[in-house]
């Protein structure tokens, strides 16, 4: 069966501006992608009639299926109604019942309705009208020629509930129950190419085009898809979750989009009653930031110590003086007293720890911008991993707090065999 080609007409002059990014073709896409619909063309005009009517028009060329956003409210400026059945050479007609379902809402919500309301209830000659619970402006579907037309609201948060009740039950009618399904694994603090390398006999056993690799700042998403009916896409995602697991390794942090670093890292803390402090100099507490944007982490986070200069180091974490002026502050011994002393004075299973130098001053050929270490400390000796960041101040940053989350993961994995000797693991793989 060929793809149902479908094409996206989003209508509103604000997102011509410099004020409103357009954002409910990601809505739409998001349900296409599920039923295997090709979408071929994206397209957004103002509300303007002539403009809505020519565009629609040279849509409809291209697609079978033709989903329109906006312009549906009671202003003057809301005029998609009006262009779409000009440009099919269709009458508006207005619909009693409509009016009447639009009168007896807004007596629901003790409003009075405005005479420009009553422009909501004109339907295009032979739509069908498409309940909006959300709002005041029902949508339209319209088919023309074996094509179809959906008239939806602008408003993302309605939009959405009409693709739920309206757009999807009509796709799965059509597309023979035929959808496509993603799965994503979350890999922390490895290079895109590593990873490439890794999964590359993945590519010959599910086909290129199931596993995309989608890469951002110290984190990279593979996704997965696969097609078909449920039951015979379900085994197919699962064992290449398995098969991708597997040639990544313990890099995988997480599957699924929503769960983050942080979460991961609260949840073993949690699971294994332990508790966690961090001491931060280049990070600025920047990690003990994200460990308490996630709700419930009183459970284990017990606080943070933010020790720029030397003396602050020596003072509230007891780095020896001699450490100090012997390696420097961005140094594997630095970070690593800087661990055991904020484990010991706050009293915590494990201690995190960073130092180095974010940039963009304060560099040295020795000891370049980009070069940071972080180190955890847990029952053993620390663990301490040298890192040559790329990037701006912001992106160093970012990256030393995702790298010394990832180390405090893997510690809290290995923590039946936590007897590292403090020894130094270089390479910054992370991009
Ligand atoms: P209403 O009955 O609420 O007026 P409507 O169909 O007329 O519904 P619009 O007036 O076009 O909707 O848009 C309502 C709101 O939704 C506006 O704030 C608009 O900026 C926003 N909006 C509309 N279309 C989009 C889009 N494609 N992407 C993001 N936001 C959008
Ligand atoms: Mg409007």
């Amino acid at each position: 069966m060929q793809p149902m080609r479908a094409v996206i007409l989003a209508v509103g002059s604000e997102l011509l501006g410099p004020d409103r990014l357009e954002s409910n073709s990601l809505l739409l896409t998001q349900t296409l992608r599920r039923y295997g619909v090709d979408l071929v063309r994206k397209s957004i005009v103002g509300d303007v009639v002539g403009d809505i009517g020519r565009e629609l028009t040279s849509l409809l060329g291209d697609a079978d299926l033709v989903l329109v956003s906006g312009g549906l409210g009671p202003t003057a400026d809301d005029v998609t109604r009006e262009a779409v059945a000009t440009a099919l050479g269709r009458r508006l007609i207005e619909d009693p019942e409509q009016l009447e379902e639009l009168r007896a809402k807004f007596a629901r919500f003790g409003m009075r309705m405005a005479e420009t309301n009553i422009k909501q209830a004109d339907v295009i000659e032979g739509a069908t009208v498409l309940a909006n619970s959300r709002g005041s402006a029902p949508g339209q579907l319209v088919e023309v020629g074996g094509k179809a037309i959906f008239l939806f609201p602008g408003v993302p948060g309605e939009l959405a509930g009409l693709i739920r009740s309206e757009l999807e039950p009509w796709l799965s009618g059509r597309t023979d129950g035929e959808v496509v399904e993603t799965r994503v694994i979350k890999v922390a603090c490895v290079g895109e190419s590593t990873l490439e390398e890794r999964i590359l006999p993945a590519y010959g056993e599910f086909g290129r085009e199931a596993i995309s690799v989608l890469a951002s700042a110290g984190e990279i998403q593979v996704r997965l898809t696969a097609s078909g009916r449920v039951h015979d896409r379900t085994p197919v995602l699962e064992s290449m979750t398995r098969r991708l697991r597997e040639l990544i390794g313990d890099s995988v942090y997480a599957e699924g989009q929503e769960s983050s670093l942080e979460e991961v890292v609260g949840g073993l803390l949690a699971s294994q009653g332990k508790t966690v402090v961090t001491a931060e100099s280049c990070t600025g507490g920047l990690i003990a930031q994200r460990l308490t944007a996630v709700p419930g982490s009183s459970a284990y986070f017990l606080g943070a110590a933010v020790t720029y200069a030397d003396n602050v180091k020596r003072k509230v974490l007891e780095v020896a003086s001699e450490t100090l002026d012997r390696y420097g502050a961005v140094s594997p011994e630095v970070v690593s007293e800087m661990a055991r002393g904020a484990r010991r004075i706050f009293a915590a299973d494990y201690a995190v720890a960073v130092s180095g130098i974010a940039g963009p001053g304060g560099g040295t050929p020795t000891k370049p911008r980009g070069l940071v270490y972080v180190g955890v400390v847990g029952e053993g000796d620390p663990k301490v991993k040298e890192l040559r960041l790329p990037g701006d101040r912001e992106r160093v940053r970012w990256l030393a707090s995702q790298w010394a989350l990832d180390l405090l993961r893997r510690q809290l994995l290995r923590s039946e065999d936590l007897s590292g000797r403090g020894q130094v693991e270089s390479g910054g793989e992370c991009e």
